[in-house]
């Protein structure tokens, strides 16, 4: 059984346009979007019988294992292919990828492509890019053209050593001259779509900007792949690469998996896949260890979901805590979240100097330079914390090491129970080497 979501990332959601008992095709149309507003439609990812509509989803009975698909029909520009592909942002906010399509750059525009996979844990970037990094440069020449771009950057952390190889050599071979790899510091959020520009192009943007602004489109991998799915082999968006790690039996400790999986499949049916859960878990998390989503195994894979960790249990810390709110990391909301779990009573919260209020979230005036932590961990010791809770970035993390401990007061990292799951050094004083 697949259960697809009606609202999916930025927009207006689409309106079902079947019924209980109707047989639907992989690819075929399921919720139309209102061509007005900034919406794209939805496809049935299986091929089956709708089971049931409901203002949240449309579930499908799966009747076929098949993997073809209707192919898209619509003629028109790129950017009318996409949309019509429902594609939307697949690293982030799951903004309509139509829209950035469509821009007109100036002169000497650029298409910045985020291979930074910057959340810890994940690797379906990369896994995807391996196999096929040809189809990647071929995205990045078709959206070059649709916003009229003149280069095109690859931004990725030096780590990725062998797939720099790779991309470099596919360049050569296909004598691409506009476009290029650009090795990125192992840090987070250098992936930021701020941060990107800022260590590619030298432009740094003020908080709330449009990478538009300094005449450039960012687009992820997996975005890219699939607009040159949509444009190419005319695919709808209906399969998600998904990392999966942590306590399942079918895993080794440290171990991870990259699925490929119709969008709407159940966490319950990736558990199945893996054996089971192992043991008692913290929390099953959505996304990276960073931004993601705690869930139960009846959430499902939507068009944003890019990991799914099954954690160890929280460290326990029953001490009053002191939060620091960084725009990078996990909100408030997930800081109390974490908090509780570790059976800790938040005293005080503080937000970072750099981190601007946006509508929606936070943004960083300079993402990943760190202002200094040293007064925010004062005013927190003066609320009475005993310890500090803190989901920043690898040099903030620094800066907090370097005044919490002098005070008496321990650090825990948003992150640690994922890292504990995986074996991975904790986010603490950033150290290239342990990497
Ligand atoms: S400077 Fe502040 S807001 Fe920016 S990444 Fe670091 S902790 Fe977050």
């Amino acid at each position: 059984m697949i259960r697809e979501q009606i609202r999916q990332g930025i927009g207006a959601p689409p309106t079902p346009i079947v019924k209980e008992g109707d047989k639907v095709t992989r690819g075929q149309v399921i919720a139309q979007n209102d061509p007005e507003k900034l919406s794209v439609p939805l496809h049935a990812s299986v091929t089956g019988v709708v089971a049931k509509v409901t203002e949240e989803e449309i579930i499908i009975d799966q009747t076929s294992d098949d993997m073809d698909y209707v192919p898209l029909e619509v003629e028109g520009s790129y950017s009318d292919i996409v949309r019509a592909s429902g594609l939307i942002g697949l690293g982030g906010a799951g903004f309509p990828t139509y829209v950035k399509m469509n821009t007109q750059l100036k002169p000497g525009g650029y298409i910045l492509c985020n291979a930074a996979e910057c959340e810890p844990v994940l690797r379906h970037n990369m896994e995807q890019i391996e196999p096929n990094p040809s189809h990647l440069v071929e995205a990045i020449k078709l959206a070059m053209e649709s916003t009229g771009a003149e280069k095109g950057i690859i931004g990725i952390k030096l780590k990725h050593k062998d797939v720099i190889k790779k991309l470099t050599s596919t360049l050569k071979e296909m004598n691409e001259k506009a476009v290029r790899v650009l090795p990125l510091r192992n840090v987070y959020p250098v992936g930021e779509e701020r941060a990107l520009m800022r260590d590619t192009i030298n432009v740094l943007l003020p908080p709330g900007a449009l990478p538009v602004e300094g005449n450039a489109v960012v687009f992820n991998v997996e975005t890219l792949y699939a607009i040159r799915d949509a444009i190419v082999d005319k695919k709808p968006y209906i399969d998600k690469y998904v990392t999966i790690a942590g306590k399942l039996k079918d895993l080794k400790k440290g171990e991870s998996a990259v699925v490929h999986v119709p969008i709407g499949t159940p966490i319950k049916v990736l558990i199945d896949q893996f054996g089971g859960i192992d043991g008692d878990i913290g929390e099953i998390l959505i996304g990276g260890p960073y931004t993601g989503r705690r869930a139960d195994e009846n959430a499902v894979i939507d068009k944003i979901s890019g990991g799914v960790t099954f954690t160890d249990l929280f460290d326990e810390q029953p001490k009053k805590l002191g939060i620091i709110q960084c725009a990078c990391g996990p909100l408030e909301p997930r800081l109390r979240q974490i908090a509780e779990s570790m059976g800790s009573e938040v005293v005080g919260l503080q937000v970072c100097k750099n981190a601007h209020e946006q509508k929606v979230g936070y943004k960083c005036q300079d993402p990943g330079n760190c202002p200094g932590q040293a007064e925010k961990v004062m005013a927190l010791k003066k609320a009475g914390a005993e310890a500090v809770l803190i989901g920043h970035c690898t040099d903030c993390s620094n800066t907090v090491m370097g005044s919490a401990p002098k005070l008496g007061m321990d650090v825990h990292h948003a992150t640690d129970h994922v890292m504990k799951t995986m074996g991975l050094h904790y986010i603490r004083t950033f150290d290239e080497n342990l990497l």
